[in-house]
């Protein structure tokens, strides 16, 4: 049941160029009603020009301006498939009462809902009045007054400048409630004690950050818990992050989540990447940053473990990838498939290459570099060669003899992990390497005593070490006694449902079909179905499952699944595993799902 959004978009311009008389607008499947120039106080009509859609990059919206208006009004209506948003019907949310809508312009969609100028090379403050049914609350990626009364009628003003993709809007039956003075939740009635008590770290979290990295510059940070079918685990929308409701499992276990999103309030929304083929500059900072906040809150073991699980899924992906995509950038003048350009090597070998930094600096000088870098670039979008350019004159050169020349482009512009990355020792993660080598030696389970405070990490890392497949009776003993098939946690559901299915422990499918119809976010449901789509039976419970999920699933995942439907090659029947004879290895799953952008 999509909707759409009509309105006016006014531009106040700065003419630079003396020579230009044109305004040249990003769209995609938005209907252009008229479009005016002001001069005097009064609005006459303007030429324009929409392109043929490219499939790509929608429609150019060309403005003949040969007054060079100070403002420009287009008038516009979306379409009701515009893929930067995604409507829901009340069914479809938690409370199903009232209608939910929400915004994803993370990279070019921001133009399918607004005519701009739609690449983070442009930055611009903006204000909002909204009008809607007067049940409705609508937040923005702007001022949101917690105090809102709901009647329908809204204003925004976002005094900071942002790139196009950090435009955001939600509505739907929303309240709030505050964690600190300058922090809160937005969420539907019946989630919202429930995401307060998970994310109530949220004010220390922003203090470390600032403590390490300066001030926060956006005043309020609230949270925005979506419905189950976000996309995403989060988006950084300033001042109001969107968050999954996944990492919602009640232990706090998932919350270096929030520590991404609040990230980005440095690495990403104020120092940002000029375009997607600098993502690690982006994505890269913020798995850091987020690394460091999780150590100072949680401790050293945790953040430990959570380096480790990142990097061994990294290291199953880069692999399996072309060269070119396995560095963090490439260098100018290198054309690359735009589609390849986020990846886990943007977000974790970005992230290893500043702990590499960390390293050889050490904490004392590196953290104020950062956070100089961090002042310096405030409000620009960068490169990574602006980056590099920087480093050399504020750490490389200031510091010589501890990094070289060489390694700096190999971390860069090489493929693969270098060899001068740091290893991460987690004696937790030992244990639990032991405990499950000692289970697949013997079939005796760890003791109870081992496993019972394990932490969700640890669960992580004890199903990623297994094998691609398991004896069906070994899968039974461990859901008997571990009880992973049904678990409310998507992080260990996206790695045991795809383990039970490839081993043809059909136990399990039932409770991975109905996963993949309550979730939408695509980390958690693409190995799953990719796993199902191996065999025919499998293919047959995918596509059963898709059909049921379809009308709650956004565009971005039922663009996904259909790719991974379309281009399945099955096997006629489920491979069980043969009983494993001196099978000594190891090796996690060599066929690792297709890699989904793990975009945060
Ligand atoms: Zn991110």
């Amino acid at each position: 049941m999509p909707g759409t959004i009509a309105g006016a978009a006014t531009y106040a311009l700065e003419w630079k160029d003396p020579a230009a008389t044109r305004l040249v607008l990003d769209t995609r499947d938005l209907t252009i009603d008229k479009v005016e120039g002001e001069a005097n106080g009064a609005w006459q009509p303007l030429q324009y020009a929409l392109s043929d859609k490219d499939a790509t990059l929608g429609s150019k919206l060309t403005i003949e301006v040969p007054d060079r208006n100070a403002k420009v009004r287009v008038g516009y209506r979306t379409s009701p498939d515009a893929s930067g948003l995604q409507w829901l019907t009340p069914e479809m949310t938690e409370g199903k009462q009232l209608p939910f809508m929400f915004s994803q312009s993370q990279q070019i969609h921001a133009r399918s809902w607004v005519p701009l100028q739609d690449t983070p090379q442009v930055r611009y403050t903006y204000s909002a009045r909204v009008t809607t049914r007067p049940d409705v609350m609508v937040l923005m990626s702007a001022d949101n007054d917690p105090a809102a009364v709901r009647d329908g009628e809204y204003t925004f003003t976002m005094p900071q400048r942002i790139p196009s993709y950090l435009m955001a809007i939600a509505a739907g039956d929303l309240v709030f409630k505050p964690i600190s003075g300058r922090s809160g939740v937005w969420a539907e009635p019946s989630m919202v004690d429930k995401a307060v008590a998970e994310f109530i770290d949220t004010e220390k979290m922003i203090a470390t950050t600032e403590a390490l990295y300066g001030p926060y510059r956006w005043e309020r940070y609230d949270l925005l818990v979506l419905p189950p079918s976000f996309p995403y685990g989060g988006m950084e929308n300033p001042r109001l992050s969107f968050i999954t409701p996944t990492v919602i499992v009640g232990d706090k276990s998932l919350v270096s989540l929030i520590a991404h999103e609040l990230a980005h309030s440095w690495s990403g929304n104020l120092v940002t990447f000029s375009s997607a083929k600098h993502g690690w500059l982006n994505e890269g900072f913020t798995s850091y940053v987020e690394n460091r906040i999780v150590e100072a809150l949680y401790g050293k073991d945790v953040s430990d473990m959570e380096y480790a699980i990142a990097r061994n899924t990294l290291g199953r992906e880069i692999k399996d990838m072309p060269e070119a995509t396995q560095a963090l950038a490439v260098k100018p003048g290198t054309e690359l498939d735009a589609d390849g350009a986020l990846s886990a090597v943007s977000y974790d070998k970005g992230a290893w290459f500043l702990q590499f930094l960390e390293e050889r600096f050490g904490r004392e000088t590196f953290d104020p570099f950062l956070r100089e870098y961090f002042d310096h670039f405030a409000f620009q979008s960068i490169t990574t060669e602006t980056f590099l350019a920087y480093a050399k004159t504020h750490l490389f050169d200031k510091h010589p003899g501890k990094v070289s020349d060489a390694e700096i482009q190999e971390w860069v512009y090489g493929p693969g992990i270098p060899a001068s990355a740091p290893q991460v020792l987690s004696q937790r993660f030992g244990i639990v390497d032991s405990a499950r080598l000692g289970w697949r030696g013997s079939k005796q389970l760890p003791p109870v005593v081992i496993t019972q405070p394990w932490i969700t990490q640890e669960w992580l890392h004890f199903l990623d070490g297994m094998p691609e497949t398991l004896p069906v009776a070994d899968l039974a003993q461990l859901d008997a006694a571990y009880h992973f098939t049904g678990t409310a946690n998507g992080e260990i559901a996206m790695r045991w449902y795809p383990l039970a299915i490839r081993s043809g422990y059909a136990e399990a499918n039932e409770a991975a079909a109905a996963f993949v119809q309550r979730i939408g976010r695509r980390k958690l449901i693409m190995p799953i179905y990719t796993a199902l789509v191996q065999t025919e039976p499998g293919l047959a419970l995918a596509k059963e499952a898709f059909e049921k999920a379809r009308p709650g699933y956004h565009p971005i995942t039922t663009g996904s699944v259909e790719k991974v439907i379309a281009d399945a090659k099955p096997k006629p029947a489920p491979v069980v595993a043969p009983a494993p004879a001196d099978d000594e290895s190891e090796a996690p799953a060599s066929d690792e799902p297709a890699s989904v952008p793990p975009t945060n």
